[in-house]
């Protein structure tokens, strides 16, 4: 038999595809299901990496499929009879395609779970024996100890991880219509208190206030202003940092604060105010620095 050129290759693959897409329901359910995901995430505005997941899944499922279709054709072929082994391979052929199948559902949940109301999110979570906010890590116990407060050394134990866990928690009630960015902040105090904020935008975007200076405003109406750790979680690329504005804020009370920046993939980061804004502005009068 004679090799194929490039283009008759081509050529055959795309009536292949052809071929599939008018005798296989499975494949036009599949084509449309695509469709209708990516046209959703383009709606919801899904960043670039989410979208090229639900690319990859969706390849996954449709590259099964077809698989699946040619590994029929070639058993009707040579066993046009009923065989034991035929069923063997057409239930195991069908079996992969299920694989991708629940493979790229497992992809959709995690790509578009942030969009979903938290309740909603969770209980599909769970029904995909996903844990909808697990963080790698699993040191809870890990902590940040000597905090400096008023000129003096103490000794403070800070669970990190469970002011990350409060962040996080918070995170969820961002009110973000305009970004879909949404952020949580906790801000611990000398007292033991934690103070939870996320951010809220507004039509007027300008208005638009951070979760750090969210929690940051709790804490001082409650006659807090002694802070000893702030933990701050975004979906972002690497730990999330604070914005300017709120670096000027939180250095007003708690200049050697260390704060624990930190995404929903578990990358985290720990560097004081004082780092995060060298030279920061003062007025006399103010509490420090
Ligand atoms: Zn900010």
């Amino acid at each position: 038999m004679k090799a194929r050129t490039l283009a008759e290759s081509f050529r055959f693959a795309f009536e292949g595809v052809r071929q599939a897409l008018r005798t296989e329901r499975n494949l036009r359910i599949h084509t449309a299901a695509a469709a209708a995901v990516l046209a959703l995430a383009a709606w919801l505005r899904v960043p670039a990496p989410g979208v090229a997941l639900l690319v990859l899944a969706i390849g996954l499922v449709m590259t099964a499929e077809l698989f699946n279709t040619a590994l029929e054709a070639a058993v009707d072929l040579s066993s046009p009879a009923y065989h034991p082994l035929a069923a063997v391979a057409k239930n195991v052929a069908a079996a992969a395609v299920l694989t991708a199948a629940a493979v790229s559902v497992a992809v959709g949940y995690i790509v578009f779970r942030d969009y979903l109301p938290p309740a909603t999110a969770a209980a599909v979570g769970a029904g995909l024996a996903l844990t909808p906010r697990a963080l790698p890590g699993g040191h809870r116990t890990r902590r940040v100890t000597d905090v400096t407060n008023d000129g003096t050394e103490q000794k403070i134990d800070i669970d990190v991880e469970q002011l990350l866990e409060e962040a996080r928690a918070v995170r969820e009630r961002a009110y973000v219509p305009y970004s879909r960015f949404k952020v949580g902040a906790a801000l611990l105090t000398k007292s033991g208190r934690v103070f939870a904020g996320c951010n809220f935008e507004n039509a007027s975007l300008g208005a638009t206030i951070c979760a750090e200076r969210a929690a940051a405003g709790a804490a001082i109406s409650a006659g807090q202003r002694e802070w000893v750790a702030l933990a701050v979680v975004a979906d972002y690329p690497e730990p999330v940092p604070p914005c300017g504005i709120c670096r000027q804020v939180l250095a007003e009370f708690a200049p050697d604060m260390p704060v624990v920046m930190a995404n929903l993939a578990g990358e985290r980061r720990t560097m004081t105010v004082r780092e995060l804004l060298p030279g920061v502005f003062s007025l006399p009068g103010g509490g420090d620095g």
